[in-house]
């Protein structure tokens, strides 16, 4: 980096690296080369046709297209003073942190191993970031998160959570709210809820005015393109986060799509989808429970599968080599030697469970020679 540019950035900017998400491991331009399978960033595995009307490309959108949060309302059965529209979920987590956190002071508290970007998006604001690691089960540690009430200002929990796949306890996340009542936003981040309907918190919102639910289209609806999410939460909790949302954070484009995808047909589509892919999800917890090498880790209530076994730095390799990519979660807290799938396609997972087998089954010829 030149001298002058290394005088001009801030000193915690210096300090980040890039966040390492699926889509930078491995570009969609690797993608396009033949025959990749790509089950390594929770993705649905095929998209549906949308059209697009350009008539009012011209004009700026509204800031928080009606159609989009009209449409969210009557799905999550919320007013619309509850619901702010948002470039992903990730933007939210960040809205969040901007919104609520004072650089070089507030810090906010994590329960790994979870989702990177709420520690990371606090790290670019140069917000403190707490951990509460979650128990063995993958539970909250109540105690532990309780000991940081007053010294954060946000709270992330993650149910079911990524990379997990667990679901938290409703009784653990109003624990929390309690005790962190007139002291800090709890974020909830429902990211995987279609895929888990036990989960869904959002009835909490009427009782607790320190609730934010995060949701997102890039999961269940199948649209991580369009780049469209939601924060779920009191009205007085929206109006400060649209104070520091950008002017139009909504592109024409993706409201279009997004009403479209929350139509009453475009829901029912959505439940065919989950259902589908659970399908798939049974199949790779049940042929994977059948490798001996190979323990299930944590839970599969979203659309990927989290799995241990000490040979899976090879395997991962063995996986690449073969066309096949999924997430490697090792360098997560306490989850050495874990992977991760995302359920693909039946093809995809054809795919993915032959050459595991395949793995195996070498891995048995090597080892007994
Ligand atoms: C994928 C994911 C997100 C990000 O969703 P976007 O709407 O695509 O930004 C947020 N939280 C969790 C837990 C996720 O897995």
């Amino acid at each position: 980096m030149s001298k002058w540019l290394e005088n001009i950035t801030n000193d915690h900017v210096l300090a980040l690296t890039p966040y390492e998400s699926a889509r930078r491991l491995f570009s969609s331009e690797q993608n396009q080369s033949a025959g990749q399978v790509w089950l390594n960033a929770n993705e649905a595995p095929s998209a549906q046709d949308y059209q697009i009307d350009s008539t009012l490309f011209n004009r700026y959108p509204d800031c928080q297209p009606l159609e989009v949060i009209g449409a969210y309302a009557k799905y999550s059965g919320l007013s619309k003073q509850q619901i702010v529209a948002t470039r992903g979920a990730d933007e939210g987590i960040e809205l969040v942190i901007r919104a609520f956190c004072e650089p070089g002071k507030s810090s906010v508290l994590v329960c790994p191993p979870t989702y990177g970007m709420y520690a990371i998006s606090a790290q670019t604001f140069n917000v403190g970031v707490e951990r509460a690691p979650l128990n063995q089960d993958f539970s909250l540690d109540l105690a532990t998160i309780e000991t940081y009430v007053g010294k954060v200002n946000v709270v992330f929990l993650c149910s079911p959570n990524n990379p997990t796949g667990t679901r938290l306890a409703q009784a653990d996340i109003i624990a929390v709210l309690n005790m962190y009542k007139d002291k800090a936003l709890v974020v909830l981040d429902e990211a995987y809820v279609e895929f888990d309907s036990d989960a869904e918190q959002t009835q909490l919102l009427q009782q607790y005015d320190n609730l934010l639910i995060l949701r997102t289209l890039s999961k269940a609806f199948a649209l991580a393109g369009i780049r469209c999410g939601f924060a779920l939460s009191s009205a007085e909790i929206c109006t400060t986060l649209l104070k520091v949302i950008a002017p139009y954070p909504v592109p024409a484009p993706v409201a279009q799509v997004a009403s479209v995808a929350l139509s009453e047909n475009g829901v029912i589509v959505m439940r065919e989808r989950v259902a589908s892919l659970q399908t798939g999800i049974e199949r790779i917890k049940s042929e994977l429970a059948n490798i001996p090498n190979i323990t299930l880790v944590g839970d599969a209530k979203a659309n990927f599968v989290l799995f241990k076994s000490d040979e899976n730095p090879q395997l991962m390799r063995f996986l690449v080599e073969n066309g096949v990519i999924i997430r490697d979660q090792s360098k997560q807290l306490n989850l050495q030697n874990c992977l991760r799938i995302t359920v693909g396609s039946d093809a995809e997972n054809t795919k993915l469970l032959s050459l595991i087998q395949r793995f195996f089954d070498q891995a048995a010829v090597r080892n007994a020679s």
